[in-house]
């Protein structure tokens, strides 16, 4: 409760002051524009990247999981854990491409939907349709939303309702969690 009145407060600082280092694209103004961000998310996607289709899921014993993933990503997929904020190098990426699971290469995000939410974790306000699944944890007593990978079952992070609008969503997301893919190399 501490940190969500921490975080009201700097979302209130960048309302006044302006966040150095906004979102490189100009944020969207409409749902359409939304709508449209969803709908042509691959156009952020190189021609021949490997990626994932969200069925069938993927199942994985947990030993398996340990033996393909960083100590890192094991602790925040399998194990609900929360990376430092400020840990991940992808809060400063603002190259055009798509952010996929680093559990099992499903499409997330497109770096037209993240932004600088000022958290140290990067931030999005919207989603690819279909990539996630939510569930309630009341790890902080409150209840809060979490989301998880659609195929792999993976946790990524929270979702929030501080974002910037139209959507007012705020994708809270562990870094280590995704693996960046360019448009371009
Ligand atoms: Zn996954």
């Amino acid at each position: 409760m501490v940190r969500r009145t921490f975080l009201k407060g700097l979302s209130l600082g960048s309302l006044l002051f302006g966040l150095p280092g906004q979102a490189s694209s100009a944020a969207p103004a409409s749902s359409k524009e939304i709508e449209d961000l969803q709908k042509n998310w691959k156009l952020l996607l190189p021609e021949k990247a490997d990626v994932a289709a969200p069925t069938p899921a993927l199942q994985r014993s947990k030993a398996e999981w340990r033996k393909l993933l960083s100590p890192a990503a094991y602790d925040v997929l399998r194990e609900e854990g929360t990376e430092r904020p400020g840990s991940s190098a992808l809060n400063a990426e603002k190259r055009a491409g798509v952010f996929v699971c680093a559990g099992c290469s499903l499409p997330l995000f497109t770096s037209a939907m993240k932004y600088e939410s000022g958290t140290g974790w990067p931030s999005f306000f919207t989603a690819i349709p279909g990539a996630f699944a939510m569930s309630k944890d009341f790890k902080l007593l409150l209840p809060r939303t979490e989301y998880h990978c659609a195929k792999c079952g993976g946790h990524h992070g929270h979702l929030f309702d501080d974002g910037p609008p139209p959507t007012r969503q705020r994708w809270c997301n562990n870094g280590v969690a995704l693996r960046f893919i360019p448009k371009t190399a």
